[in-house]
């Protein structure tokens, strides 16, 4: 069994090797909270300058809690995954009208937005608690370690994990832990090719001592990618261009957004074409844009019309590129060039 001393490699080499990484230099549990938002399914050279900014906007729990939503939306535009903002500052107010912040995984559970990852990484690395936050990475990384390969395994996996981790937990070192744990899968445990012998745990790794690195994680743990097809529009009225605001849209909540439909969607497509009657229906062409576990594969088509908008969620407005703040996927549907070949 493997014995607590031997995750001591890895937080030395954590210590003496961390990549210096903003959020690494706070306790504060808000701004870790943050980073953990911004972190979720986002990559970190990505985070960073949202992460600075964020918090430049608002500094601190209570800013956030009382910030307009807008504002809030405003300082997320371009990170995508807008939910993620909505329920941060929903986590903000709820942790105001309690009056703490909560440091236990169970009341850290209650905040919107906030699941077992998150929990168990703002348990550890705020408050120091033994709790074993299993991304994706982190994932990977112990099922290596301790060798688990088996489809059996597979389905009891996170259990097995947190059974198996959390006698080797330092007292006083979670923190670090969990960090350490996230640095070894981002730099050196790779999916494909783990660089094992550069890596701390080389001599404690079953995986690797088995030559099993290849096998592990087993199939069935990693989320696997979706591809979608969407279909979006270009609605213009003179120079500009029809953006709407949807409730409830999967990836783009409460964004202002050029209209778009999962496919197959002639049917709505003919609802717009009734309601902004205009020139003949141009195809643009096709854009690619990751969300998530998502590729979206999107399809543009675009129209000339002369009819007002009458719905409140819906405007024109003046499109020069870089005047307006939109998310990436809706700044892309925009900017895509036409192309000569219509795939009807
Ligand atoms: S030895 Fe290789 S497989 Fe094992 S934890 Fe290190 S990088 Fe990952």
């Amino acid at each position: 069994m493997t014995e607590r001393s031997q995750f001591t490699s890895l937080l030395e080499w954590y210590r003496q090797e961390a990549r210096d990484l903003p959020w690494r230099h706070s306790r504060d549990p808000y701004t870790i909270l943050v980073s953990e938002i911004m972190l979720q399914q986002t990559r970190v050279e990505t985070v960073i300058p949202f992460y600075h900014s964020f918090l430049d906007r608002f500094p601190s729990l209570t800013a956030l809690a009382r910030a307009p939503l807008e504002d809030v939306y405003e300082a997320w535009a371009g990170l995508g995954y807008y939910r993620r903002a909505k329920n941060l500052q929903r986590a903000a107010q709820a942790i105001a009208q309690r009056g703490s912040f909560p440091n236990q995984i169970s009341d850290l559970l209650q905040l919107p937005g906030v699941g077992e990852y998150t929990a168990a990484a703002l348990a550890s690395i705020a408050f120091q608690q033994p709790a074993v936050a299993l991304d994706g990475n982190a994932l990977r990384v112990l099922c290596r370690i301790f060798g688990l390969r088996s489809a059996a395994q597979a389905t009891l996996t996170r259990r097995q994990l947190n059974r198996l981790t959390l006698p080797h937990i330092p007292v006083g070192s979670a923190s670090d832990f969990t960090q350490a744990v996230m640095e070894l899968g981002a730099r050196l445990c790779l999916p494909r090719q783990p660089h094992c012998l550069a890596c701390p745990m080389q001599s404690q790794c079953l995986a690797h001592r088995q030559g099993l690195t290849q096998q592990i994680p087993p199939p069935g743990l990693a989320r696997p990618r979706q591809r979608v097809e969407l279909l979006a529009l270009r609605i213009w009225h003179g120079h500009q261009i029809l953006l709407e605001r949807r409730e409830e849209d999967p990836f783009l909540t409460q964004q202002w957004v050029t209209p778009w439909f999962f496919a197959p969607a002639q049917h709505r497509l003919q609802q717009y074409q009734r309601s902004f009657a205009g020139h003949s229906l141009q195809y643009v062409g096709r854009i690619r844009h990751a969300v998530t576990f998502r590729d979206l594969e999107v399809d543009i088509w675009e129209w000339h019309t002369d009819q007002p908008c009458h719905l409140s969620h819906q405007k024109f407005v003046e499109w020069l590129p870089g005047q307006t703040r939109l998310p990436r996927l809706a700044s892309k549907v925009i900017n895509a060039a036409p192309c000569q070949t219509n795939p009807r």
